[in-house]
């Protein structure tokens, strides 16, 4: 018997949810959590990762969605973020499961997601430095944790610190977009710059949703002169 990580139901090991959702690796979660899980599979946009079949055609062009092509168009954030590649669609219910993991400090559950990140994700993060996206020391102070650290941890024992969060979220997120994104609102700075310069790196978050606090990261580590800059989330 197992128990799930989310609901904490006991289940039993003899079914393979595995198989069961075409995976080829195993949720720690019961049946009926996994089956409320939406895996992004498919055809993606080719630089956010979001599926295709999730939103109206005409936000589409080529094998870019129209979010992305605004970014393309302006010079200023134009390729800063190469690539994102997301698990899961940010559907009601990973919603629930991320809330209790981030402000319930059920910092354990982000263990569910273990195995399918690792089979996902692992050649993605081998020639990278895996940077998280930090919260700010008082947001960290607050919860104890930092969720996308603990993503990261996933996929490499080798985690680099190497951004730090100087405005705290919520001031960001109550500004319009326009107001928001320019680059002297960057609540990011590099701590060590001698170490991103001329690096790959790949940034972790646990959800992408504008694409704008991963290219604000994206942004200040090319400054610092790395050369190529993606990024993995768990829910898009
Ligand atoms: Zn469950
Ligand atoms: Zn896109």
């Amino acid at each position: 018997m197992r128990y799930c990580q989310y609901c904490h139901q006991s289940y039993s090991e003899t079914w393979s949810w595995a198989a069961l959702f075409g995976l080829n690796a195993e949720l720690l979660l019961c049946l009926s959590c996994t089956a409320k899980l939406e895996l992004i599979k498919g055809d993606i946009c080719r630089i956010c990762g979001r599926s295709f079949s999730l939103f109206p055609e005409q936000y589409r062009q080529g094998d870019s969605c129209y979010d992305c092509i605004r970014w393309e168009e302006d010079e200023e954030w134009k390729g800063v973020l190469q690539q994102n590649r997301s698990l899961y669609v940010y559907n009601v219910f990973l919603k629930e499961v991320i809330t209790k993991m981030k402000y319930r400090g059920d910092a354990e559950l982000v263990k569910a997601f273990y195995p399918i990140a690792r089979s996902k994700f692992k050649s993605n993060s081998r020639k990278s430095l895996l940077v998280p996206i930090p919260l700010s020391e008082e947001r960290q102070y607050e919860r104890g944790f930092n969720q996308s650290e603990i993503f990261a941890k996933i996929l490499t024992s080798n985690v680099q610190p190497l951004l730090k969060r100087v405005t705290h979220e919520e001031k960001q997120s109550k500004k319009t977009r326009k107001d928001r994104i320019t680059k002297k609102n960057n609540p990011f700075i590099v701590t060590d710059k001698s170490r991103v310069k001329e690096q790959s790196i790949l940034l972790i978050d646990d959800v992408y949703t504008t694409g704008s606090t991963l290219r604000y990261a994206a942004k200040v580590l090319k400054d610092a002169g790395a050369v190529h800059i993606s990024s993995i989330t768990l829910a898009r």
